[in-house]
């Protein structure tokens, strides 16, 4: 029998992927498959509601792959999660809707990548969006926005619940934020992000559903006659055209090979094929394929395909910590939050800013050094100038390095989650096995690098204060976690750090493992998201953002995909 043949064929029917998936199937001459390990959950109550995150935590739709032991961190793994359905992550996450720092997407230019800034991103994030304007009475309860920032025609809904908390509550934690020296930020989405605000979501508002990547990309155009989707249906690898005499030897890929019921099939390619499987998965298809770092290829007996050694290489996430505190029930609180503060260095390290810039200033060196010795494979030099730019963007361009989340609860307690968003730390992902299902070495090295340790701390007595600081303070009484027996309020930065790094959480937001960066740079992609070394592979999700963001990802990685589309289409037509 033949292998059924599309134009084009997307890997990870997720967050991105579902974006590409619509836009190349506009042109009714074209043929798009997608194939999807998960399933639809359309009707599952655990995405749909916009009251139950973290209910589908650990169910048969969270991959949940797990870290390698964290030797930085009491050698303990760390579930990292991620979305096993039709809609990838965009399922369960906390629908957050912040994007980016506009200096920390002009740098994805400065390092070559050419086209990529925040004023050409723009008109992305606005394509893919949908805004729903807050009704008066959602003013009243701290939704704010300006206009010119939003668009208001794309498929992706964006806006706030009806179930948001009173006025009073946010006006308490407004004052409070404001009684450290944060202001309110009117519009955290167009390019900067310092202050307090209470962020939109994406959510439907007219069904009060959670609008996932699939409410919002595809089943508004499931339709189509030429887009076909393969659900429960997990991509092993690749396969390709034999090698050509061609003068740039790059290699094209004829197809992917799949197993779905237990029967393995493949699938052909026209023209190109997408992998967007996702920053913990389009690294290890690569592997798979014999693209990649030839000695691990090797190890598994797999032919190299490709010689590019950084793939999975630079995996970057954060560390997230959350305290609680038990509510007098002043708090009165029967809603939703959405109520986040953007703090820059000079706010969280206040007078001793100077002795901690000058600490980190001296380090950038040695982090490099351990960075590169730790992953064998990066340039210590690349890395050294990605840590000044990075120093100069905290530092010196003060965009906030950590994000507090404050959210009161109607069971009478009140969380203060927190995380820095700028961590120096970089890891790697690789495969481990040539059995495609096999779990993977995934490895973030979390708190390696001392800014990443001193950050969290600072962060963590932040947090404290702000619970501490009236108004707020008068709705809340004890601290439940740590509590003041574990971490005393005169505890030191060694007693904080050892309560940090055995609570503490990856914040999810994995990135970097197919880096969009020249290759000189440890690039797997170029600017047009094109892996080198081939014709037609691309990668389009969360593996190929370069350096993290301020902001939540999918708000960015739905704009990269709308321009990911736009290029895909441009050279075919
Ligand atoms: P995904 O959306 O994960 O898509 C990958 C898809 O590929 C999945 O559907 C997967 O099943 C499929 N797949 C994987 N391997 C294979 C294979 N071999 N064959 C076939 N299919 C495969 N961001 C925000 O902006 N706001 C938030 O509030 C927020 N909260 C979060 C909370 C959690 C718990 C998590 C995990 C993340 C959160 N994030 C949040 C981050 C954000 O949701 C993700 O970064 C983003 O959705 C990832 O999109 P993606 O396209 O890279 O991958």
């Amino acid at each position: 029998t033949h292998s059924p043949r599309y134009d084009y064929i997307i890997v990870g029917g997720g967050t991105s992927g579902l974006v590409v998936a619509n836009r190349l199937s506009e042109d009714f001459n074209v043929t798009v498959a997608v194939i999807e390990a998960g399933d639809v959950e359309l009707y599952n109550t655990n995405i749909t509601s916009t009251s139950k995150y973290g209910n589908a935590f650990g169910t048969a739709i969270d991959w949940q792959y797990k870290s390698a032991p964290q030797a930085y961190a009491g050698n303990a793994s760390q579930v990292l999660r991620a979305g096993k359905a039709l809609g990838g992550t965009s399922d369960f996450n906390g629908m957050t809707y912040l994007r980016a720092e506009t200096a920390q997407i002009d740098l994805w230019e400065q390092f070559g990548n050419e086209g990529w800034n925040w004023e050409s991103l723009m008109p992305y994030y606005k394509k893919s969006e949908y805004f729903q304007e807050p009704t008066a009475s959602q003013v009243l309860r701290g939704a704010s926005f300006e206009p010119e920032t939003h668009g208001t025609s794309g498929p992706l809904a964006v806006g706030w619940t009806e179930d948001m908390l009173n006025q009073e509550i946010v006006s308490s934690i407004n004052q409070t934020f404001g009684a450290l020296g944060l202001p309110f930020n009117k519009e955290p989405n167009a390019g900067s992000m310092r202050g307090f605000t209470v962020f939109p979501k994406t959510i439907d508002r007219a069904n009060n559903v959670r609008e996932d990547a699939g409410r919002a990309y595809y089943w508004p155009v499931s339709k189509r006659p030429n887009l076909d989707i393969f659900l429960n249906s997990f991509v092993e690898r690749m396969i390709w055209h034999p090698a050509s005499n061609s003068k740039d030897n790059k290699r094209s890929a004829s197809g992917v090979v799949f197993v779905a019921n237990g029967t393995r099939s493949t699938i052909l390619a026209n023209r190109e094929i997408i992998l967007s499987a996702g920053s913990l998965r389009s690294p290890l298809v690569l592997e798979q394929s014999g693209v990649g770092n030839p000695t691990i290829l090797k190890k598994h007996d797999i032919d190299v395909v490709v010689d590019l050694p950084f793939v999975g290489e630079n995996l970057q996430d954060q560390t997230t910590t959350d305290m609680f505190y038990a509510s007098n029930n002043s708090t009165n609180a029967t809603g939703a939050g959405g109520y986040a503060a953007y703090f820059s260095v000079d706010d969280v390290f206040a007078e001793d800013f100077d002795a901690f810039n000058s600490t980190v200033a001296a380090s950038i060196k040695q982090y490099a050094e351990l960075t590169a010795n730790a992953s064998g494979v990066i340039d210590r030099s690349v890395t050294e100038r990605f840590f000044r730019s990075q120093y100069d963007l905290i530092f010196k361009n003060k965009l906030p390095i950590s994000e507090i989340i404050v959210t009161p609860s109607p069971t009478g307690t009140v969380s203060v989650e927190y995380w820095g968003l700028l961590p120096f730390s970089r890891g790697s992902i690789h495969i481990n096995s040539d059995n495609a299902s096999a779990q993977a070495s995934i490895n973030p090295n979390y708190f390696m690098l001392d800014y990443d340790v001193r950050q969290q701390i600072a962060t963590a007595k932040m947090a404290r204060r702000f619970a501490n600081t009236a108004p707020f303070s008068m709705s809340i009484s004890d601290e439940t976690t740590p509590g003041l027996s574990a971490v005393p309020s005169n505890a030191s930065d060694a007693d904080w750090a050892k309560w940090l790094k055995s609570t503490y959480r990856s914040n999810f937001h994995y990135i970097s493992t197919a880096a969009m960066l020249p290759q000189e740079l440890g690039g797997v992609v170029d600017s047009n998201l094109t892996v080198y070394g081939t014709n037609n592979v691309r990668v389009v999700d969360a593996s190929v953002v370069p350096f993290q963001v301020c902001g939540h990802l999918t708000s960015t990685l739905y704009a990269i995909a709308e321009k990911a589309a736009d290029m895909i289409k441009a050279r075919h037509a």
